[in-house]
Parts: C-alpha cells; structure tokens; sequence
C-alpha cells in the first residue's frame, strides 16, 4: 500500500496491507493473548502506558513531522495533537484505578447479603480509526481499553498509517505486548474484514456512511459497537457580542485543522443586528490565514488529506452559488500537486443547500441571518447530525437557555471545536452511539458484572 503526501502528491512509504487471512491470524493471535494482559495487575499496565507518554515525549518533533508529511496538517497543529494527545495519557493515569475498582453497592449484615460490581474487560476489541487526529481518536480508544485489560486489534486509517505504525511501536517499547496490541493495516476492505472477526466490540471513528455498515455487519452477533461519527456543528452569535473576538474565535473553530474535524463548526448563524459587522471581521480574518506548505511554521490551512473530498467541497460550492448564496471569499480547488482547496465563505445561505446540511469537512462555511434565538435553535436542532453546537453571548442565562434545547452530544458557551478528556465525548443521531473520554470512557471498555454475594 503507498503511503501519499496529500500536500505534494508524492509517494512517501510502501507498507505492506493485511489480507483477510492475515487479519484472521492476528485477530487468533490477541484472542490467545488477551487472558494474560487481564491477568497483569492493573499498575503494572498503567506504567506501560507512562512509559508510552515518555516516548511520546522523546519523539515528538519526529512524530509531528511523521503526521504532517502524511495528513497535510500544518506542523504546529501536528505537535498541539500530540501536546493534547499527553493531557489525555494523564488523565487515563490519573483515572483509572478509580474508575475500574471493584465497587461496593449494598451490604445488609441481617441478610448476609453483600451485593458488588467488577469491571471486567470486554475481551478483544476492534479499533477502528480515523485520520484527522489519528493520536486523539485512537488514543481515546486504545489507552483505556488496554489499561482495563483488553487486547487491541488496531487499524488506523489508510490515510494515517504510519502514524499508526509508530504508536504500535511505542506501544510495544513501553511494554504492552506485541499479542495484546496488534496493528492492521490496510484500506477499508481489511477494516471490513477485521469487523468479520469473532471481536467483544467494535470501536469506530469515521463517517456516518462507514459507521452503519459496520453496525450492519455487527447486528447479528451482539457484541459492543461504537460509533463516533460525523458532525453538522452549528455556532451561534447573539447580538451582545464583542463581534471581532467572536469572529476571531469561530473562524479559527471553522478552519483549524483545514476544516477537517469532526467538531469543526460547520454552520454559523447570526443575530440580523450584527451580521454585517460580523461577516466583515469574519472575513477578514479568514483572508488573514497563511495556506501553504504544512511544514512551514507559519502555515494555518494545510492540505485536504483525502482527494476525492475536493469533489464534495467543490459540489457544495456549485450548489449553493445555484441556490443563490453569496461567495465572499475562496470558492475553489487550488491547481497545482497535491490536494488543495481555498479557505471559503459564503452568506445568504439556507438549509436548502448541501452546505448547511452535510457535513463539509473541508474549508467551507456558510454564515446566516437570524431574527431572534428561537429561529437559532430551531435551525441549529435542524440536522440529522448531533456531535457539537455552541452559543456567543456575553448572557450566562440566555446562553444556558439556548443550550438546554439544543440535541447534541458537546454544548459550548463562548468557545467551540474543544474536547477535554475530562467530559464525555458523544454524538445523537448521526453522530453515533455510545462514548469516549471522562471516566465513562474508561468503564465503556469493561462490562460490570453483577455479584449477589450471601455468606453462610
Ligand atoms: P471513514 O469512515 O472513511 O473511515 C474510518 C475508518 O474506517 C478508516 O480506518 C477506514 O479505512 C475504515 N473503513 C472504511 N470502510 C470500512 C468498512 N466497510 N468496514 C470497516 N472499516 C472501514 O472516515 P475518515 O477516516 O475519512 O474520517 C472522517 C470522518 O470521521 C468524518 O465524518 C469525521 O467527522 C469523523 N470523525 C468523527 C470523530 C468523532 O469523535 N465523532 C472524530 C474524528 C473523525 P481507510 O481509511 O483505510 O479506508
């Protein structure tokens, strides 16, 4: 499989992929393993992971550079992936013993009755992974799931493969075992193939369309799915507003990573009374953004990892100047190697138009028009998506009240495009089931087990 550079175009490794046999042979391999790694006391596996944290450390800027050459992400946001990516080690390690004791639920000595739940690891699991913030995404999933005593049948993205290898080989350095953490690599025929396999669970992160086949393939056997998907995230700018910060503030939550996350705010409607103040602060900072070669310091958008999302960018700018929405910056593919497309605003827009109801994940935005905060909600709650949403308002009260109506997994007052590994990471609808992250996110890789326990 060629490993491409998306800001370039150039091949710049060959790997070699897994085939269904061989993913059958590794999945065999973690099923034998996985009963030793549970046995393995539950510090013993935390020091594995501090030692991966310490590898991480040691090499970071090697790392970043891995990242940018093969996703086009801007470097100094490659290395802020990997600084985010140690607050999320820290958090595991400061979590898990926690969340994962033995819990002691009722005790009633005149019965005798003693009543406890385990957290039990699920067994093998499949980690199913995406490229945007392949540190992120996968770590959410495979540092607790290996610390709460599960083997990892890992597959990153083609897209992000050899930062996939590098964290298996971190991994593997620190202590975790070559059985109990094992790396698939492929496309998305092996990721098909390892959702085949007789798993305890299936972790995904990538689309919607990706995300209901796997829970097709899945329905039948009753095992854990997971899914965490795409999103439609809307931001909302009341008129009380300091509107240059504001428009600061959810640009850089529109075009971060180039627009590729899956909390990037996607939809942005404003109070009529400051739209076209806004809009102005709003474009002027986007114009303001360096494209460029990723691994200049002071490039801001980077390349689109994925060629064929050129088309979806460029039929969503189609479809909105036919449906009369007004271009005020950008608009195009950008000629030349590699994948590149310009940072792009439009107004005037309505959810008529492909821009305002599936997902972009590009530099593309659309801005519009509200009279008031019930038709804000009402267009913000209008998406078969659910992951983000957010409120600009300098109102603690107004914000609360706009925010209690909103369908989504993340809510935000004054800030947007943010995880912290401290809450529940989660989508409704569209944007998948289940949850990473908090200590909710440690626990979703055990089943608690039931002990009704009578003395004689
Ligand atoms: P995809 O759905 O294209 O791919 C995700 C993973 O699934 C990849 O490893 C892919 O392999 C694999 N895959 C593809 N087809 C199958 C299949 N039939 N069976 C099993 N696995 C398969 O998503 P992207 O990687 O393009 O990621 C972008 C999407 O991820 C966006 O929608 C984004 O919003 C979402 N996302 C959601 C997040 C969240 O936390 N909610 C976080 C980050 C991203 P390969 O790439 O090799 O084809």
């Amino acid at each position: 499989m060629k490993v491409i550079n998306p800001a370039t175009g150039a091949v710049i490794a060959e790997v070699d992929a897994d085939d269904a046999a061989a993913v059958r042979n590794k999945y065999a391999v973690a099923r034998a393993a996985q009963p030793r790694w549970a046995a393995v006391p539950i510090r013993k596996r935390l020091e594995a992971i501090a030692k991966f944290r310490e590898n991480i450390v040691a090499r970071h800027e090697a790392l970043a550079r891995t990242l940018t050459s093969e996703v086009g992400k801007p470097i100094r946001q490659s290395r802020n992936e990997l600084n985010g990516l140690l607050g999320r080690i820290d958090f595991f390690l400061a979590e898990a013993v926690g969340a994962l004791r033995e819990e002691k639920i009722y005790a009633d000595p005149t019965q005798k009755l003693d009543e406890r739940i385990t957290h039990e690891p699920l067994g093998v699991i499949a980690n199913i992974s995406a490229w945007n913030y392949p540190y992120f995404v996968g770590s959410n999933v495979f540092v607790p799931a290996l610390v709460s005593g599960n083997a990892v049948l890992y597959k990153p993205s083609e897209f992000a493969t050899l930062t996939g290898l590098h964290i298996a080989d971190m991994l593997h350095e620190a202590g975790v075992p070559r059985d109990v953490f094992v790396p698939v690599i492929g496309d998305g025929a092996t990721g098909a193939a390892l959702t085949r396999q007789p798993v305890d669970g299936i972790f995904f992160t990538g689309s919607y369309a990706t995300g209901a086949k796997i829970a097709a393939a899945a329905a039948r056997r009753m095992v854990k799915v997971q899914l965490e998907l795409g999103g439609k995230d809307p931001i909302y700018v009341c008129d009380d507003v300091d509107v240059q910060a504001a428009a600061a503030a959810v640009a850089d939550g529109a075009f971060y990573n180039t627009g590729q996350s899956c909390c990037s705010v996607e939809r942005i409607y404003v109070h009529e009374s400051i739209h076209d103040a806004f809009v102005a602060a709003f474009v002027a900072e986007v114009k303001s953004y360096k494209i460029g070669d990723p691994m200049d310091e002071s490039t801001y958008i980077g390349a689109i990892t994925r060629r064929p999302q050129l088309d979806v960018l460029k039929q969503q700018v189609a479809d909105a100047k036919k449906k009369g929405a007004k271009l005020l910056t950008g608009g195009g593919v950008i000629r030349g190697k590699g994948n590149w497309f310009e940072p792009t605003v439009f107004t005037g827009v309505d959810h008529s138009m492909a821009m305002m109801r599936d997902e972009s994940f590009g530099p593309i935005i659309g801005i519009q028009s509200v009279a008031d905060d019930d038709a804000a909600v009402d267009l913000m709650n209008d998406t078969e998506y659910g992951l983000t949403a957010g409120v600009y308002t300098n109102d603690d009260k107004r914000a609360r009240r706009i925010l209690k109506r909103i369908h989504s997994g993340s809510v935000y007052w004054n800030c947007c495009d943010r995880v912290s590994p401290r809450l529940p990471w989660s989508g409704v609808g569209h944007s998948g089931i289940g949850l990473t992250l908090s200590t909710y996110g440690i626990q979703t890789f055990t089943r608690p087990k039931a002990w009704h326990l009578r003395s004689a």
